[in-house]
């Protein structure tokens, strides 16, 4: 370990907290949420604000350390830590203020999408976002961000009014459609890769009660399902966000005792208005698709939803990803699916399809730095399991199964279902006719690549 001069000054400068190896809290601090992912950095500064957040990016710049920028710490490869470097813990960033007159939201980058949820839902509201709680609100923004309101109301960024951004040179600015525009159209998209956000002002869509949840039927009915869904998508009304999955039904409650362990394809989704449209919406699924083993579907607040597999996918766990964009399911695809489906190496292991239709479609693909405004779907396959001795076996079927699945895929995937460094040759599939812009934008914001613990646009 290199020696850092000024770190007693550094630590007494700080409003928050700075924590390294020898302090107390050090291991629960640097844990990520994917339990695969062990890094140890040399020190975590817990901002407490912008002023934190500038100090520690001289700082680290000053000592040549590696910086590691972390909102919510879910992503898959852990690109929120790193090893023997410095981390910005943007977590005690956590302010929501909604603006109800103007629906507009200002959150804090150490929010979750459950804090933003939570704050919006007071006045009837929601930023288009993810299907998980606890993920960052800050990763999944920069990175596009795909959920249940998408179809309606396009991806998180297309949401996204303006940011604040402390540069690597310490510099704080702002960017928006009129301040710092090639920096606002590069943040759409382009991950932490120029700087650390430390507010995000989005635009709200009202969302309230919604009628939604989970269908379930034995895996037997996969393909017919899956063929019924791709045809029904198009014409399915945008209010109606809705994904098909491949699962297996978990061992634990509330599921019934007697489904647990069965193989299953589910279609998840929301209608976002009242319970009577909404049943009017579901009703194609429940009369022309067979008997459902299960069907959770009904109406509840929005955050319930967005809540609802929380409590299943606690942090800690092992966890292999692997995306990609798709644009058609044919049915040579939905072999390869059902094929990986039945060989899972665990009952947490799933393949998600996520509608990327609809308003996505209406952003030119150059509008924003996030190019696959042309594609259908972003296809995730995660490979999960509490069982650390696992791991092998999670790597293997994850990256065995994106291998067949590959030739029906669009090349290039969202970089928040990627793991790991996929090479530039991958990042310049998914940026398309945008990488040379990122490649500019990052050489105007960011020429040293202080910022390269991300999927990273080498300047
Ligand atoms: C259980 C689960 C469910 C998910 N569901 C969805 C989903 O429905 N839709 C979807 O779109 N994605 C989803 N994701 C993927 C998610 O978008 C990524 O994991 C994302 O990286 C999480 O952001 P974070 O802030 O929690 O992550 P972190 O690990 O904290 O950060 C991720 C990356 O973003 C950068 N970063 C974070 N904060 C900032 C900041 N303020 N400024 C600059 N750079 C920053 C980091 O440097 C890092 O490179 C899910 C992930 C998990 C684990």
């Amino acid at each position: 370990m290199q020696d850092t001069a000024g770190i007693g000054d550094f630590r007494a400068g700080l409003r928050g907290q700075l924590i390294e190896p020898k302090d107390q809290g050090y291991d629960e601090a640097r844990a990520l949420y994917n339990g695969m992912i062990d890094k140890h950095p040399r020190m975590i500064a817990r901002c407490a604000d912008v002023a934190d957040v500038i100090n520690a990016v001289n700082f680290g710049r000053d000592n040549d350390l590696l910086i590691a920028i972390r909102g919510g710490g879910h992503n898959g490869p852990g690109l929120g830590s790193c090893d023997d470097g410095l981390v910005i813990d943007l977590s005690p960033m956590k302010g929501v203020r909604v603006d109800p007159a103007n629906r507009t939201v200002r959150v804090g980058p150490g929010c979750t999408q459950g804090d933003v949820d939570h704050a919006t839902h007071a006045f009837g509201l929601a930023v288009p976002a993810g299907i998980v709680g606890t993920t960052g609100i800050a990763g999944l923004t920069l990175g596009g961000g795909t959920g249940y309101l998408t179809r309606k109301h396009g991806l998180t960024i297309d949401s996204l009014i303006e940011a604040d951004v402390v540069l690597a040179d310490g510099r704080f600015v702002t960017a928006s459609a009129d301040q710092n525009e090639d920096l606002f159209w590069a943040l759409r998209g382009g991950g932490g890769n120029f700087g650390v956000v430390t507010s995000f002002l989005f635009r709200a869509h009202p969302a309230s009660m919604i009628y939604g949840g989970p269908i379930l039927w034995d895996i037997k009915h996969a393909r017919q399902v899956m063929q019924w869904y791709r045809e029904f998508l198009p014409k399915a009304p945008l209010d109606m966000g809705i994904f098909v999955g491949l699962k297996t039904v978990l061992s634990a409650e509330p599921f019934p005792k007697e489904i647990w362990g069965r193989k299953i394809v589910a279609l998840i989704g929301a209608w976002n208005g009242p319970a009577a449209d909404g049943e009017k919406a579901f009703a194609p699924i429940r009369k022309e698709l067979p008997p459902a083993i299960l069907d959770w579907v009904g109406p509840m607040p929005f955050p319930a939803l967005q809540g609802m597999f929380d409590p299943f996918f606690p942090k800690g766990l092992q966890w292999y990803w692997k995306g990609a964009y798709v644009k058609e399911l044919p049915d040579k695809a939905i072999d390869v699916h059902l094929e990986y489906a039945m060989e899972a190496p665990s009952e947490m292991s799933l393949m998600h399809l996520y509608p990327i239709d609809g308003a996505v479609h209406r952003v030119g693909k150059d509008e924003t730095a996030w190019s696959c405004r042309n594609g259908t779907w972003s296809m995730v396959i995660a490979a999960i399991d509490p069982d650390p001795a696992k791991a092998n076996a999670l790597k293997r079927w994850g990256r065995s199964y994106w291998d067949a699945a590959s030739p029906y895929t669009a090349g290039g995937g969202y970089v928040n279902f990627m793991m790991g460094d996929e090479g530039d040759a991958r990042l310049k599939a998914t940026y398309g006719g945008n990488f040379d812009r990122l490649t500019k934008i990052k050489r105007k914001y960011d020429p040293e690549n202080l910022f390269r613990v991300n999927q990273n646009i080498k300047p």
